[in-house]
This record gives C-alpha cells, structure tokens and sequence, in this order.
C-alpha cells in the first residue's frame, strides 16, 4: 500500500475527495481488507478503478512455511519485477508478534557468516515493498484478532545501503492514519555504514538502532566483515557516540557467537572495554548455520562465559533465543533456498488453510 500522502495525490488527481483515502487506509491496515471489493464503504466504480490502480499489496506471497512449535512462519515474496525476499513472523510467548522484514533482494556486503551475503545481489526494494511485508502479517493477524507489535529490519539486506525507502517505509509503518506501530517498537539493523548512522542521528525519529559489530577490534572484523574496509571500527565508534548524543536512545550491539573466531575470553574482555560507558546492550546470537564449511557455532557454555565477562565489564547482555532453524528464518539464513514451503496459490485458499 502506498503512503496516505501518495495516495491523497493519486485520489486528487482524479477529483476523488480525500476522506476516501482514509477510508481506505482504514479498511486494509485496521480491518484487514486484502481486495477493494470488500471495502462496502467505496462506490463500486471506485472500487474497481482501485483494484488496478492502487493494489493493496505491492508485493505477491508466494511460499510459506510454518516451524514446528508453530511459533515462527516464513513467508516468500515475489516483486513485480521476479526478484524475491522474505520476511519472517515471530510469536513469542508473551503475546509479542515481531515482524523480520528485508530491505533489498540479497545484500551486497557479504558477511562471511550470512547466507544473504553469499547470494547474488537483486536490488534495494522500493519504500513499499517494504512496508507491505508487514502490512501482510499484519492483515493475516487481524483476522486471528491478533496484531504486530514489534517490527526489526533484520531479514535480506542492508538498510542504510537503502537509506531513503527504509527511512520512507518506517514513517508509512508508524502512520497513525495506517499501520500505527509505534516507532519504540522498531529497530533497525546495521552492519556498520558510518553516513546512514550519521544520517539517522538527525531523523527525530524514535526508532530503534542496532549495531552488527560481532568483533571487538578491526584487524578480526575485517576478516569477517568485509564493510569493516569502508568504514573503519574507530569511525564506526565515532558514528555511534555521535548518535547517542544527538538521540540520547540506548544503542544495541549484535554479535554473533563463531566458534574460534570470535567468542574468546580476550575478545570478551577487549569488547567490553571497547563500549564500556556507552549507554548499549550487547545481544549474543547464537549462530545459525548456513553452509559455510569454514565457520561453526560456539558452544552454549562459550557464550555464557562470554556474557560473564562482559557483565563484569558492566554492560548488559541478553542471549538471543533462536526461532525458526528447521525453516531456515533465523538470523542470516534468509536466502530464498527452497525448503518445505507450501505455495500460496490465492488469497482464498490461504484462508482456508487457517
Ligand atoms: N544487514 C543488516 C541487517 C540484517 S542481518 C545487518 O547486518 O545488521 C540481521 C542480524 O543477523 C545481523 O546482526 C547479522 O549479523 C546476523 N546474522 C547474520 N548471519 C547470521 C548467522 N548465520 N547466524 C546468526 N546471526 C546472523
Ligand atoms: Fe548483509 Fe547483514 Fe548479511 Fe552482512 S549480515 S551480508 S550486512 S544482510
């Protein structure tokens, strides 16, 4: 669905009178219309000039596969233009439902540990296509009366590579006229681009930053992160002081468990004094696999080990629970690879199937 402002101008243009446009909004974001037809509230004419004009969604479900426990559900898209991306629903036990939404088909920055980054590179998705992949679970929620309460830019992608669209995407998610998720409730994910960084400290938006830092100094995270050639450890420290002074919003780390590379008592102790001070949380994630021969996780006593030291340093740390592993969906496996997907034929089968 497009931005109301997109879609005031579209309406405009063909004399509509603009509480159509709300009325609209209304009906696909809080009532979880997925065709104009059932939109009672628009004149019949309307809604077939609709139907062609503006689709409700941009992008086309394809595939969807659900975990096991049930609490996790991947779901493939196609673009119009045949490339395609995934998004991932969590259920967590506490009533949460997070959305993992991609920002470009592939990534172009290759990360030794992600399958994203060994796929070939697609294109960044328009501010759209990426505000529809939550719009569908969104739709597929309500009709469990259910709704999304937390949204991570952290499926394909680098997000600052497609600075402008995510930026547009997030105020079309946080529209209170549309989606309405609230901006506390959004985190984006960066692997390290000092300008989006720099950039998103001015935005006044009350979003969420993450940081994939997974390497206390830059000789190591150059040899896993190959963006760490562009922007330097030191000027990524740089950007991230910077943001919290402009925003004064606590900053999380991401860092992902690889065993003998990274998950060290030395490593421990030289992260912790690196971001000692700042106000930060450290996420340790344990790594999913992804084909990569040379790279295994570490062990779960490794990583409590390495949470202690980190504590001792006085930074909180939580361990991340991995969801959805027997459907690739956890972190760094969304690679568009085939697996026990069902396709999605239409939108009145897949309701049937709920
Ligand atoms: N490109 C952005 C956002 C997408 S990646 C970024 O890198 O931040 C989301 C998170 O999953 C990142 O922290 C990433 O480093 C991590 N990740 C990548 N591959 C992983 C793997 N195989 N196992 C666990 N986490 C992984
Ligand atoms: Fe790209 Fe993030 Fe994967 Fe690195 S971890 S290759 S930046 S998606």
């Amino acid at each position: 669905m497009l931005a109301t402002e997109d879609i005031l101008q579209k309406l405009e243009k063909k004399k509509i009178p603009r509480f159509r446009a709300f009325q609209i909004m209304q009906a696909v974001c809080r009532e979880g219309k997925r065709d104009y037809n059932e939109i009672t509230t628009l004149p019949r004419d309307l809604q077939k000039d609709l139907q062609a004009e503006l689709p409700i969604l941009s992008i086309k479900p394809v595939k969807k596969a659900i975990s096991k426990d049930g609490s996790t559900e991947k779901v493939l898209f196609e673009l119009k233009d045949g490339y395609k991306v995934e998004a991932v629903l969590m259920r967590f036990r506490d009533g949460r439902h997070t959305v993992c939404i991609s920002s470009q088909a592939g990534c172009q920055l290759g990360c030794k540990f992600c399958a994203t980054g060994a796929m070939k590179f697609g294109r960044s998705l328009t501010y759209d296509e990426i505000s529809d992949q939550v719009l569908f679970f969104a739709q597929e929620l309500l009709q469990q009366k259910k709704h999304v309460s937390n949204i991570v830019y952290m499926g394909m992608g680098e997000p600052f590579m497609n600075y402008d669209n995510v930026i547009k995407s997030l105020r079309v998610i946080n529209d209170p006229s549309g989606l309405g998720i609230g901006a506390r409730n959004i985190t984006v994910s960066t692997s390290g681009i000092c300008d989006g960084i720099n950039k998103f400290s001015e935005e006044k938006l009350q979003v969420n930053l993450a940081i994939s830092l997974h390497a206390p100094n830059q000789d190591l995270r150059k040899k896993i992160m190959p963006v760490a050639n562009k922007y330097s450890l030191s000027e990524l420290m740089e950007a991230v002081e910077n943001y919290l002074a402009k925003t004064g919003r606590r900053i999380s780390y991401e860092y992902v468990m690889l065993k003998n590379i990274n998950d060290g008592e030395a490593e421990a102790h030289e992260l912790g004094k690196l971001i000692q001070g700042q106000l930060c949380h450290v996420n340790l994630i344990p790594y999913n696999a992804t084909g990569n021969q040379d790279i295994e996780g570490s062990v779960p006593k490794k990583i409590i080990g390495f949470r202690d030291i980190l504590e001792s340093h006085g930074i909180p740390v939580t361990i991340r629970v991995t969801m959805g592993k027997d459907i690739a969906a956890a972190c760094g496996q969304l690679a568009n690879r085939a697996g026990s997907e069902k396709r999605i034929e239409t939108d009145k089968t897949d309701k049937k199937d709920e």
